[in-house]
C-alpha cells in the first residue's frame, strides 16, 4: 500500500509525504534544510511551531524579549510559567519545541538582530522567516537576503489585518520595491494602538510557512508571488499583483545595503505592543548580571535567572541582558529611558 513506500525515517511526516507537493523527496529536502526565525512573538511561535512539526532539520529562533502575560492570548508556545519564570521567548520556544519533535535541532538566542549581529544571527540558513513586530528590522533582513541570495517571507499584522509575501531575490520584488521607507500605509498602526487577534496572526504565520516548505522541499515553482492581505474582521481575502522590480531600488537594484552596514536604523527601539523602549549597545559588550544585581540590590526589587536581570525601580522596570541591552518598561519617552539606562547600568 501507499504507506510501505515512506521509509521509517519519515513515518512521523508520513501525512506530509503522502502528500503530492511534497512527497519523499521534498521531505528528504525539509529534513536537510536549516530555517532561522526571526522574533518569536505571535507570528514567530506560530511557524516556529508548524516548522520544527513539518521536520526542518535545523531551526534557530533569535528573539531578544521575555514572555509576559498579556502574551498569552495569541502566542501559542508559551504558557503561565514561562511568565512567572520571565523566560525568554527563544529558550521557552527551544524547550517546547524539542518535546514536538526530539529529531531535529532547534536552538533559541537571546540576542538582538542589528546591523553588528546580522552576519553571525543569519548566516549559514537556507531561509529567513519573519516574525519581527518592526520594519527597522525588517529592511535589515532585506538587505542581508539580497545581498546573500537568500530567500525569505514577509509577514505583519495588526488588529483583524495581516499582510504576507515571499521575497525571492533576483527574482521577485524586495521589500524596499513593494514599500520604500518605514511604515508603509495600513501597517502603521501598531499591535499597541490597534491590538490583534490570535487567528489573524495564525492565518498569516501559516501563509508563511505555506511557502516555506514549498520552498524547502524544491517545490519553487509553486511558490506565490503576490502579495496576500487578509482581514479576517470585514471578511476580505485578497492577492495583489506585487509591483515589478524597481531598477533603482536602493537595495535589490543599486545594491546599497544601508541597513546593513549601519547608516540606517538606530540604537533605540519602541517596542511593538508594549509601553517599552529598548537599548542595545552599538559595540559589542558583556554585563555582568551577578555584578549588577549587586549593585540594584539595595535599590530595586530583583528577579535573576541565567538569561536576564530584571530590576522594578522608580515606578520603571528594566530588563537588562548581559549583552548590554536593555529593556525599560513603564515608558514611551526614548530620553527617560537612556536616561534610566546611564543611570542604573552604566554607560
Ligand atoms: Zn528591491
Amino acid at each position: 500500500m501507499m504507506t510501505s513506500s515512506i521509509p521509517p525515517e519519515h513515518s512521523r511526516y508520513s501525512r506530509q509525504v503522502l502528500f503530492q507537493g511534497i512527497g519523499n523527496e521534498g521531505q528528504a529536502r525539509i529534513i536537510a534544510s536549516r530555517v532561522v526565525i526571526v522574533g518569536c512573538g505571535a507570528l514567530g511561535t506560530v511557524q516556529a511551531s508548524l516548522l520544527a512539526r513539518a521536520g526542518v532539520g535545523t531551526l534557530r529562533i533569535v528573539d531578544r524579549d521575555f514572555v509576559e502575560e498579556s502574551n498569552l492570548q495569541r502566542q501559542i508556545l508559551f504558557d503561565e510559567e514561562d511568565v512567572k519564570a520571565v523566560m525568554p521567548k527563544a529558550i521557552a520556544a527551544e524547550r517546547k519545541l524539542c518535546c514536538a519533535n526530539s529529531l531535529i535541532k532547534v536552538e533559541g538566542l537571546v540576542e538582538d538582530l542589528n546591523a553588528a549581529s546580522v552576519d553571525r544571527l543569519l548566516g549559514g540558513f537556507d531561509l529567513i522567516m519573519d516574525a519581527t513586530d518592526n520594519f527597522e528590522a525588517r529592511f535589515l533582513i532585506n538587505d542581508y537576503a539580497v545581498k546573500n541570495n537568500i530567500p525569505w517571507i514577509y509577514g505583519a499584522c495588526v488588529g483583524s489585518y495581516g499582510l504576507t509575501f515571499p521575497v525571492l531575490p533576483g527574482e521577485t520584488p524586495c521589500l524596499r520595491c513593494v514599500f520604500e521607507d518605514a511604515s508603509p500605509p495600513g501597517v502603521s498602526p501598531s499591535c499597541d494602538t490597534a491590538g490583534v487577534i490570535g487567528p489573524i496572526v495564525s492565518v498569516i504565520a501559516a501563509t508563511q510557512v505555506a511557502e516555506a516548505l514549498k520552498i524547502l522541499a524544491g517545490r519553487r515553482e509553486a511558490v506565490n508571488r503576490k502579495i496576500i492581505s487578509t482581514d479576517l474582521w470585514d471578511n476580505r481575502h485578497e492577492a495583489i499583483g506585487a509591483p515589478s522590480r524597481k531598477r533603482d531600488c536602493p537595495c535589490c537594484g543599486l545594491k546599497d545595503f544601508a541597513y546593513l552596514d549601519g547608516r540606517l536604523g538606530a540604537d533605540v527601539t519602541t517596542l511593538c505592543g508594549r509601553n517599552s523602549v529598548q537599548i542595545r549597545r552599538r559595540e559589542d559588550a558583556r554585563i555582568d548580571l551577578e555584578e549588577l544585581a549587586q549593585r540594584l540590590g539595595p535599590l530595586a526589587h530583583l528577579i535573576c535567572n541565567r538569561f536576564l536581570l530584571k530590576a522594578t525601580i522608580d515606578g520603571y522596570q528594566l530588563t537588562v541582558f548581559p549583552d548590554g541591552r536593555a529593556i525599560i518598561n513603564g515608558t514611551y519617552d526614548v530620553a527617560v529611558a537612556k536616561s534610566l539606562y546611564a543611570r542604573y547600568v552604566g554607560n
